[in-house]
């Protein structure tokens, strides 16, 4: 019998764990797997939040080549130009085609600053390395002039069609933390201004409860519902007309998929639309977008690998002629850092994307930092040896540490 051919195209959280859960479950007598990467490193994104404290970058980096060969999956640097669908083939860059049976499109979301006018010229964005290493600097100018007496006012920023703005909340409760231990947090006023009803809206009532509870004990100014207009060189414009000075504007960038593919179906910020129940594109055979590629409104790490778990099953399932198995249902689940203790939430979501109520479920304390950096450690090393970070069933590892941990931690 010959071995299907599977093209996984992006090296981030949902095209690693699709290729790696593949490779466990179909023999490699029967699976031809190719990963198309436009970079190649896999890059360990919500480890970026603490660069700008200090952290060292190195470690959120996973050099694709040493992930795949392990297992004998083929690997391209090349970036895709477009997917012709009738005859099944991706064109990149590069002169050779890629022929497929089974295509994964997990190339993920891309920022566009300039979509918040003066967001590019004067906010630091939270996207890339670059950035947050360029906002630890702004950080030391700001506790250098809080310290020298010269009182500094730092505003976040959340417009309007961000994906996820965990890592903002996370750094405005970092940099508060980081502020007190060098004794000039009373010199730094700190405000939070989100587009969102709710803060964290995404993940439910109970993060919203923590995190007001949070911006009120640290003297955080906290905002919601209010969209940025412009942001000047000394004050950010909002829809109701007011206006904030600062000195330092820290902002989530709003995003659109990063590849637009012609003739598929997908929302205006070009996210494919997708089958709920196992992510396969709708109206096209054999063709998944997991992550942040696809239609489905939450966009996290932990949703882009259950994602990508789900459509490793669905074509497992196809390659080996078995009745594919349960229907996929996600589950959003992070935990945010505040450098003295961490915020779980765990939140099952519908079909929708929407928060199943009163399902939702946040813990706090110390404990949960620990669990965070532990998740940092072991999804990297998970990679580096060409394994899922997922087990294949069940989150058994997540809910016993949520049943062990939540007594102590709230
Ligand atoms: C600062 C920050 C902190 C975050 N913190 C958290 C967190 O704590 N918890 C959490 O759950 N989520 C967090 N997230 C969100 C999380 O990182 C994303 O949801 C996740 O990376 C989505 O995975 P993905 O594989 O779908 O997309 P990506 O990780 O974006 O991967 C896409 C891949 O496709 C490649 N690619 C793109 N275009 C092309 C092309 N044309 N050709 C070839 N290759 C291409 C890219 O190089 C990349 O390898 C954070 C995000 C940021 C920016």
């Amino acid at each position: 019998m010959l071995a299907e051919r599977v093209v996984v195209l992006g090296g981030g959280f949902a095209g690693l764990e699709t290729a790696f859960q593949l490779a466990a479950m179909v023999k490699p007598s029967r699976l031809h797997l190719t990963v198309v990467s436009d970079r190649d490193r896999f890059l360990y994104r919500p480890g970026l939040v603490a660069l700008p404290f200090g952290a060292a970058e190195a470690p959120l980096h996973v050099p694709l080549s040493q992930a795949l060969d392990l297992h004998g999956i083929k690997r391209r640097l090349a970036c895709v130009e477009n997917i012709d669908t009738d005859r099944r083939v991706v064109h990149t860059n590069r002169l050779a085609p890629v022929h497929y049976d089974h295509l994964v499109i997990a190339t993920g979301a891309q920022a566009h600053p300039h979509r918040v006018p003066g967001l590019a010229e004067h906010a630091v964005a939270i996207s890339s390395p670059g950035q947050l290493h360029q906002l630890g600097e702004r950080f030391q100018w700001v506790a250098h002039n809080a310290g020298h007496g010269r009182p500094q006012q730092v505003l976040f920023v959340v417009p309007p069609n961000t994906a996820w703005p965990g890592p903002a909340y996370e750094i405005a409760l970092m940099l508060d933390t980081w502020l007190r231990r060098r004794e000039v947090r009373h010199q730094v006023g700190i405000t939070f201004a989100t587009a969102e009803r709710t803060f964290g809206e995404h993940l439910g009532e109970g993060l919203h409860h923590i995190l007001a509870g949070e911006f009120a004990t640290r003297g955080i100014a906290g905002r919601t519902g209010l969209a940025v207009t412009e942001i000047a060189e000394v004050h950010t414009g909002f829809d109701d007309g007011t206006k904030v000075q600062h000195d330092l504007v820290v902002g989530v960038p709003p995003v659109a998929a990063a590849m637009w593919h012609d003739g598929m179906p997908a929302d205006g910020r070009g996210f494919l639309t997708c089958r709920p129940a196992d992510r396969s594109v709708l109206g096209q055979d054999g063709v998944y977008a997991p992550g942040d590629a696809g239609d489905f409104p939450v966009k996290q790490a932990f949703l882009a690998v259950t994602q990508a778990r789900a459509v490793a099953t669905a074509i497992a399932s196809r390659i080996l002629g078995r009745p594919a198995g349960t229907e996929y249902e996600p589950t959003a689940l992070c935990v945010l850092d505040t450098v003295d203790k961490g915020i779980l939430v765990e939140a099952p979501l519908t079909a929708e994307g929407l928060v199943r109520v009163d399902h939702d479920h946040v813990l706090t304390g110390p404990a949960w930092r620990a669990v965070k950096h532990a998740i940092g450690r072991y999804v990297p090393m998970r990679y580096r040896h060409g394994r899922p970070a997922l087990p294949r069933t069940g989150d058994g590892l997540l809910t016993a540490a949520r049943r062990l941990l939540g007594p102590i931690g709230r």
